[in-house]
C-alpha cells in the first residue's frame, strides 16, 4: 500500500510573491515526507474576486492578501515566499466504505498563521489536481464554493465551532461537472485540517513511528492539556458530542459525515451536501447519495460514535485497548448531557428538573406530526407567543425568569435555507453576487430579525436534494 511518497517538490509558480505581511509558519510540512505531498497549486487563467473575508482577515492579520498580488495568490498562480504548500494524506470511511487512500486531491495548504496565540491553518481548495486527486480534476465550481463560504460563516456567527472562510476567488476557467460550470477557489481555515481518516492512513500502514508523531503533533497545536493518546480520545469524544449536539440544535445535517470529514479539533468541516432543515424530521436527508439515510438528521449521534470507535481503533497501536473502549464508550452520555442542555435552552430551560426531557421531546413530536418549521416554530417561543394547547400550558407553567434570556441565545431567527442558498448560486452563476452579498450580511447576525430571509420555502421553492457538490 505505497502512499504517494517521492513526489518531491514540483514548482508550478516560478515567480514567488513575497509580502513581509504574510509569514507562514509550516509545521505541518516539516513532518516526514510521508504525511503529505509537496506542490504547488496549478495556476488559473484569469482570477477575480468573488468575497473576501475582511473581518476575519484582520484576525488573523492577512489584509495584506486582499490585494492585486493576494488575489494571485489565493488563485493558485503564485506562492508566498514562506509559503511550503501540500497536500496532506489521509484515508476514511466513505459512507461506511474503507478507502486506505484519500488526501487533498484538491487541497493544498499553504502553511499556517498564528492570531491570538492559536495557530491555524490556510489553505486553498479547487487548487488544481494533487498526487491524491485519483480520477478528479482538482477543481471546484463555484457553487460549492459560495456554498461553504455562506454556511461555515453563517455557523461561526451561530456559535458553531466550524473552519473558516477567508476568500473566494473566481478562475475565469470552465470545469465540467453535469454542465460546464465557472471554476472558483475557496480559501478555508481551521483550527487544523487533522482528520480520524489522518490516524487511519498511519494505523492501516502500520505505521506506528507516524502515529506517535501525529498524536503528538495534534495534541501540542489543538489539545495541550491532553495527556497522550488516551487523552486525545477522550478530548476528541468531547468535542464531537458538543459539537453534534450543537448541529442538531438548530437544524444541521452535515450530510456527509465520513471518517475523513471528522475534525480532531472538533470544527465542523466539509461542507458538500449539508443543508438546514425547514419542517423538522428526525429522519430527514438532503444529500442526493445518501439513499440509506446513514447521515439523516437524527442518526448523527449514531453515526459521530461510530466514527468515534474508528479513531480508537485507529490509535491502537499507540494505547491501551480497555482504556480506548471505556472513553469511547462516554460518547453516548456526554451526547446526551449536551444535547440535553442544547435543546432545553430552546425552550427556556437553564436548570433542568425532571420532567424537562419529556417537555422538550413532546413539542418535537408535535412538530413533526404537523410538520412544523424547526427555526420558526422554537423562534416563536421566544417572542412570548404560547401555543394554545395542553403542550403550551405545561410549557407556560414550567416556565421560569430567565427564560426569556436563554431563548434569545438559543433559536436564531434566520438559517442559510435551501431555498436561499440555491438563489444564491444560480445569481453568482449569472455573473449578479449582489443575493450572495445580501444573505451573507444578515448571517452575520442570525439572532436579530430579518424578516426578508425567514419565510420557509413555498413548495414549488423546496430544496430535495443537495449534491456531494464537487
Ligand atoms: P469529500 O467528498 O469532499 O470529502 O472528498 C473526498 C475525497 O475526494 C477527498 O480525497 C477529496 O480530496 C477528493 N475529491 C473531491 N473532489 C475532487 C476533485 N474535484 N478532484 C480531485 N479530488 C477530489
Ligand atoms: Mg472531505
Amino acid at each position: 500500500m505505497a502512499g504517494p511518497f517521492g513526489w518531491g517538490a514540483v514548482r508550478k509558480t516560478p515567480n514567488a510573491y513575497t509580502h513581509p505581511m504574510i509569514a507562514f509558519q509550516n509545521s505541518y510540512a516539516s513532518l516526514p515526507d510521508r504525511f503529505h505531498a509537496r506542490l504547488d497549486p496549478t495556476p488559473v487563467a484569469a482570477p477575480s474576486w468573488l468575497a473576501f473575508n475582511t473581518p476575519f482577515a484582520e484576525h488573523l492579520n492577512l489584509t495584506a492578501l486582499h490585494s492585486d498580488e493576494g488575489l494571485q495568490v489565493l488563485a493558485g498562480n503564485s506562492v508566498a515566499d514562506t509559503s511550503t504548500p501540500i497536500a496532506m494524506a489521509y484515508a476514511g470511511q466513505q459512507f461506511g466504505n474503507w478507502s486506505p487512500q484519500l488526501g487533498d486531491g484538491r487541497a493544498l495548504l499553504l502553511g499556517e498563521v498564528e492570531a491570538d496565540g492559536t495557530i491555524y491553518d490556510v489553505q486553498l481548495k479547487g487548487s488544481g489536481p494533487t498526487p491524491f486527486s485519483r480520477r478528479g480534476d482538482g477543481r471546484a465550481w463555484i457553487g460549492p464554493v459560495l456554498r461553504e463560504y455562506l454556511i461555515s460563516e453563517a455557523m461561526a456567527a451561530l456559535g458553531v465551532p466550524t473552519t473558516r472562510a477567508l476568500a473566494a476567488v473566481a478562475t475565469g476557467e470552465t470545469i465540467i461537472r453535469e454542465a460546464p460550470l465557472p471554476g472558483a477557489v475557496l480559501t478555508r481555515v481551521a483550527r487544523s485540517h487533522l482528520r480520524v481518516g489522518t490516524f487511519q492512513y498511519f494505523a492501516i500502514r502500520e505505521d506506528k513511528d507516524a502515529l506517535e508523531r501525529l498524536t503528538a503533533y495534534a495534541i501540542k497545536r489543538l489539545w495541550p492539556e491532553a495527556d497522550g493518546p488516551a487523552g486525545l480520545l477522550d478530548a476528541v469524544v468531547g468535542a464531537q458530542a458538543e459539537l453534534v449536539a450543537k448541529w442538531m440544535s438548530i437544524g444541521f445535517i452535515h450530510g456527509v459525515m465520513n471518517t475523513d470529514n471528522v475534525s480532531i479539533s472538533g470544527e465542523t468541516i466539509d461542507y458538500g451536501p449539508c443543508a438546514f432543515m425547514d419542517d423538522f424530521a428526525l429522519n430527514r436527508v438532503f444529500s442526493s447519495i445518501d439513499e440509506g439515510g446513514r447521515y439523516a438528521y437524527g442518526n448523527q449521534p449514531h453515526i459521530a460514535h461510530w466514527n468515534l470507535v474508528q479513531f480508537a481503533q485507529a490509535l491502537l497501536p499507540v494505547m491501551q485497548v480497555e482504556a480506548a473502549q471505556e472513553i469511547v464508550d462516554t460518547f453516548s452520555t456526554r451526547f446526551a448531557i449536551a444535547q440535553k442542555k442544547a435543546m432545553l435552552a430552546k425552550i427556556g430551560i437553564g436548570d433542568a428538573q425532571a420532567g424537562d426531557a419529556e417537555l422538550i421531546n413532546r413539542l418535537l413530536t408535535i412538530m413533526e406530526e404537523r410538520s412544523l418549521d424547526f427555526t420558526n416554530t422554537f423562534r416563536a417561543l421566544n417572542s412570548g407567543i404560547v401555543p394554545d394547547d395542553d403542550w403550551g400550558a405545561d410549557w407556560r407553567a414550567r416556565l421560569g425568569e430567565e427564560a426569556q434570556q436563554i431563548m434569545a441565545a438559543a433559536n436564531p431567527a434566520i438559517i442559510p435555507r435551501n431555498h436561499r442558498v440555491e438563489e444564491i448560486i444560480t445569481a453568482a452563476v449569472n455573473g449578479d453576487m449582489v443575493p450572495f452579498e445580501r444573505l451573507h450580511e444578515a448571517l452575520k447576525t442570525p439572532f436579530t430579525d430579518h424578516a426578508e430571509f425567514a419565510t420557509p420555502p413555498l413548495s414549488e421553492e423546496r430544496v430535495q436534494a443537495t449534491f456531494c457538490g464537487t
